[in-house]
């Protein structure tokens, strides 16, 4: 393959790149999103295989087919509910490449070696300045995305407490890695480059990614994990720059910057600051919850009751949530939408921006069960209507629907805004015990008068209800 094929190759795939996230922002194009993005992807790799400057072709097809053959039987292997953490341990890959690309890139560049080997053996003034800082920049970016990646995927696992590390004067001790790695970065490019230094600013700069998420509680992992997409794009980037790799730079501007937009849209959604959230650990300060105090009395139904109401109802609103992706009840609510529209109900679902355990996740879940996009509304649209609906399905949704984050501002998801179902005049909370969400926060709203329980799993609950009706 000529240079200049390659040079076209990587201008078709970043077009092909910029078409798939395109596609990706709308349901209804999601799926061609994802081909624009797999051909893109298959363009680039045989480029870079094919590439003229690379060697050891057999070494790098070893290394993709075992990793592929891992990957396919992970990708088969995951549950729905398992993708975030998924995605986590995927974003710290990508921030080890960068770790490895950056020492490699310098040992192929050190000053000792600049007369033996490599393209570094060039490399003289501003030039060999730029890229002393590019190989800093890039260890630093993908040491903080390693370590972070690790922390959010145990988190997310359970492995890790979800509750935020409170060590004392955390900020301070943020601002002291961020202030000595720029201290040794000047000190790096001053003396054209030492080790020392670079390792002591990737032993820093893991300690800081793995405080950084760590001191982030639960309810606010959704922004770190899109925070940790961003930042992997940011690494991706920082590595195109040291391989000299245009297409590589583009990718991951591309993901660096959309999942940077990401993070804001989902800070805005949780109405968190998103300086706050990249400076590691926010909402979070200790304050009380009401979590533990006394809530009262909450009452129980049964499925006959709960169709009984459905029949009866003229608007119904579902507001989904964790549980359901765990119950895989998405069908059988799929199923009784449709009778219940049948009969002249109007059925409408409420989608919490943060539902679930990834961005869209219930989105993915109703469009698999062919629910219609036009009854599908985000938050927003839907939370002036709850006063004039009859009934509120909750199902396995907890932390999204609970009205401590407006009313208690000792809670730790003070602030956030969540569907205000509690304003319809009868609410069913499906779920299999009193136990809380994902924040572990209990909820007021699962005792309020105008609130029943029907406890179970989501799916039978909601099948037992479909046979009643
Ligand atoms: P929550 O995680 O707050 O609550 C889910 C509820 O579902 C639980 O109370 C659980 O109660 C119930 N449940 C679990 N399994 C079943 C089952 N089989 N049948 C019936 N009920 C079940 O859910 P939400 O969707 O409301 O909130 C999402 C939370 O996850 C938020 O705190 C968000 O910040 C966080 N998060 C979101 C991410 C995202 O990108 N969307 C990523 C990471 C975290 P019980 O055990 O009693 O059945």
């Amino acid at each position: 393959m000529s240079q200049g094929l390659v040079t076209a190759a990587y201008i078709i795939a970043a077009v092909l790149f910029i078409f798939s996230l395109a596609g990706l922002s709308k349901q209804e194009t999601a799926k061609h999103g994802n081909l624009f993005g797999i051909t893109g992807m298959a363009i680039a790799l045989l480029a870079t295989i094919f590439n003229p400057d690379t060697s050891g072709v057999a070494w790098i097809i070893v290394a993709m087919v075992i990793g592929g053959a891992i990957g396919v039987r992970l990708a088969l292997k995951v549950e729905m509910t398992e993708m975030p953490e998924l995605v986590a341990v995927l974003h710290s890959f990508v921030g080890m490449a960068a770790v490895l690309v950056g020492f490699n890139s310098f040992i192929d560049l050190h000053p000792e070696q600049v007369s033996q080997v490599g393209v570094g053996a060039h490399m003289t003034g501003a030039m060999l300045n730029i890229h002393l800082v590019e190989v800093f920049l890039g260890i630093f970016i993908g040491a903080v995305t390693f370590t972070g990646s690790i922390v959010a995927f145990g988190k997310l696992r359970g492995l890790i407490s979800s509750k935020p590390l409170m060590l004392p004067h955390r900020h301070k001790l943020n601002l002291i890695a961020v202030l000595v790695s720029l201290g040794l970065l000047v000190y790096f490019v001053q003396t054209g480059g030492t080790m020392p230094a670079l390792l002591l600013m990737t032993l820093i700069a893991f300690a800081f990614g793995w405080h950084l998420v760590a001191s982030i509680g639960g309810a606010d992992m959704p922004v770190v994990v899109s925070m940790l997409n961003s930042y992997s794009g940011w690494a991706a980037a920082a590595a195109g720059f040291m391989l000299s790799n245009d297409l590589l730079i583009v990718t991951g501007a591309l993901v660096g910057s959309s999942g940077a937009i990401l993070s804001y849209i989902m800070c805005k959604a949780m109405n968190r600051s998103f300086i706050s959230v990249i400076a590691g650990g926010f909402g979070t300060d200790g304050v009380a919850s009401s979590s533990d105090q006394e809530m009262g009395e909450y009452r129980e139904t049964n499925a006959e009751d709960v169709a009984d109401m459905l029949k009866n109802a003229t608007s119904v609103i579902i507001t989904p949530g964790y549980g359901m992706a765990v119950a895989q009840a998405q069908y059988p609510v799929a199923e009784i939408t449709q009778k219940l529209r049948d009969r002249g109900v109007k059925v409408r679902f409420g989608i919490h921006p943060v539902a679930g355990r990834l961005p869209g996740h219930m989105n993915v879940l109703l469009a698999e069960a062919k629910v219609p996009y036009d009854i599908v509304l985000e938050m927003d649209e839907i939370n002036e209507d709850f006063s004039d609906t009859d009934v509120v399905l909750v199902i396995g949704a907890n932390d999204t629907v609970n009205p401590a984050a407006m009313e208690d501002p000792g809670s730790p998801i003070a602030g956030m805004p969540v569907l205000e179902v509690w304003k319809a005049q009868n609410v069913i909370g499906f779920k299999r015990s009193m136990n809380t969400g994902y924040a572990g926060v209990q909820n007021p709203l699962f005792f309020k008068d105008n609130t029943q329980m029907l406890f179970g799993d989501a799916k039978a609950s909601v099948e037992a209800i479909l046979k009643a009706l």
